[in-house]
């Protein structure tokens, strides 16, 4: 195992990774902006070093502060948690140019599906379903984008190639309205992602989120871990997840994962990733992979009983998979609710001084941030603060224990979505289950 490692991240998921940081004997470094000194994993980490003013362009983001800091602590690897340069090929590159091992995918893996048309080729190469659409980037041939969107037929979709965090995509309904739209997301694109390249797709109607984990190691070995259902979506970001999705049966699950083990043995996958995709009408249509941890994989590791973070270190290390397939087993049900510093109704992020926090307890439940009494949640950066995670034997009883540790729960000083979470975790629609990615914006009347 590694002797000493960098977490190139901040809030919960840096304090996810020094926990299994902890249990496995690594010592850790915990890099951080000026913003962040408060923050609970620097305060635990064994070192720390400032690697920046607030702005995420100039610490998080910044490559060569993060591989001097691994230099001058004399870590030997850098794990990249989620969103800032995990899903950055030229940062898995520089790590490993530099002589540290990146915790995740070989860079060439992190490119391709990097690249939402690169990666629904991958797919379709290893026998995936995918949306149905050009899979090649869109011509400025306007008359054969036209004649493009007749014969996938309307509504669909153009989404940039190198999108993500739910944004670079827009919805088509009429031919009038296509020449535009592709326009104005290449533009986006460019200036958001720094690559205009777009692509069309069907664009499914009433479609759940249901994604794969996986995980590959170095041997040639790759295990599923089972789907979760992450449905319950606003403006394209996850708010409720879930896992095992409701009404997917075993039979379905063993289709869907069995082709997501076989294309990461195909691509030489290495680490954790995600195969996510569209459901409807009872078929699978991936949309893009994912490769790093996500936000959502406590959800997995409750039904499963299997660390993922602790297994990313070791096959970081070179070590075997230690799981087989059979020995992968669904235990009850568990739901993650996402806490967001933000005003429950109109959404603006909150960020101020908790002035309390009381964590709640009891059987099954998890929470997972990094906030205390007395800590400023800084301005600079993505609103969420934690998750809070139950489980229990059924669904009913995952929902009866998430709404009473949402019910004990306090978080006084900032506004949170509690009252949000609460809102669906009663909601008799959410209860039945199943519902598509509208669900929720036709819920809050925004869609
Ligand atoms: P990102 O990388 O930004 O997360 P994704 O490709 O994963 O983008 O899509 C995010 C969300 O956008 C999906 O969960 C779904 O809500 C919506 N979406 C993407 N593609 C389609 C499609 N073809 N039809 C309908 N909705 C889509």
């Amino acid at each position: 195992m590694f002797d000493k490692i960098v977490i190139a991240n901040r809030g919960e998921i840096a304090l996810r990774i020094l926990r299994a940081c902890r249990e496995l004997g690594v010592k850790v470094v915990a890099v951080h902006s000026e913003a962040d000194r408060d923050l609970k994993h620097v305060r635990l980490a064994d070192e720390s070093v400032c690697i920046g003013p607030a702005a995420s362009s100039d610490s998080y983001l910044n490559i060569p502060a993060i591989i001097s800091a691994a230099e001058v602590t004399d870590a030997e690897a850098i794990h990249p948690g989620y969103g800032f340069l995990s899903e950055n090929a030229d940062f898995a590159e520089k790590v490993k140019q530099s002589g540290f091992v990146f915790i995740g995918p070989n860079a060439d893996t992190i490119r391709m599906m990097g690249d939402k048309i690169s990666a629904k080729n991958a797919m379709i190469a290893a026998g995936i379903p995918c949306v149905p659409g050009n899979n090649d980037p869109l011509s400025d041939d306007n008359k054969k984008n036209m004649k493009l969107a007749q014969k996938i037929g309307y509504p669909v979709i153009i989404k940039a190639a190198g999108g993500g965090g739910g944004r670079g995509m827009r919805t088509v309904h009429t031919e009038g309205a296509l020449l535009n739209a592709i326009a104005m997301t290449k533009a986006e694109a460019g200036s958001a992602f720094g690559n205009p390249t777009v692509y069309m797709e069907k664009f499914l109607e009433d479609p759940r989120h249901i994604e794969f984990q996986v995980m590959a190691d170095a041997h040639g070995n790759a295990i599923h871990l089972g789907e979760r259902d992450c449905s319950m979506q606003r403006r394209h970001q996850k708010v409720v997840e879930e896992a095992p999705a409701p009404g997917i049966t075993e039979e379905q699950r063993r289709f869907i994962g069995e082709r997501c083990v076989k294309a990461c043995i195909d691509i030489g996958y290495l680490g954790a990733g995600t195969f996510e995709f569209l459901y409807e009408k009872g078929e699978f249509y991936f949309i893009e992979m994912n490769t790093r941890v996500q936000v959502e994989h406590p959800v997995t590791e409750m039904v499963t009983g299997f660390d993922i973070v602790k297994e990313q270190l070791r096959i970081a290390c070179g070590e075997r998979l230690s799981l087989t397939q059979d020995q992968v087993k669904i235990q009850g049900h568990a739901i993650e609710c996402r806490l967001n510093a933000e005003d429950p109704r109109t959404f603006m992020p909150c960020p101020g001084k908790i002035d309390q926090f009381h964590m709640p307890g009891g059987p099954g439940i998890r929470c997972e941030t990094h906030i205390y009494n007395g800590y400023k949640v800084p301005p600079y950066y993505d609103s969420m603060i934690g998750k809070l995670i139950a489980h229990g034997e059924t669904r009913k009883s995952a929902i009866a224990r998430m709404n009473t540790a949402l019910s004990e729960i306090i978080i006084d000083g900032i506004k949170t979505n509690i009252p949000l979470q609460q809102d669906i975790m009663n909601d008799s629609a959410f209860i039945i289950g199943g519902q598509n990615i509208h669900y929720l914006e036709k819920k809050l009347g925004i869609y």
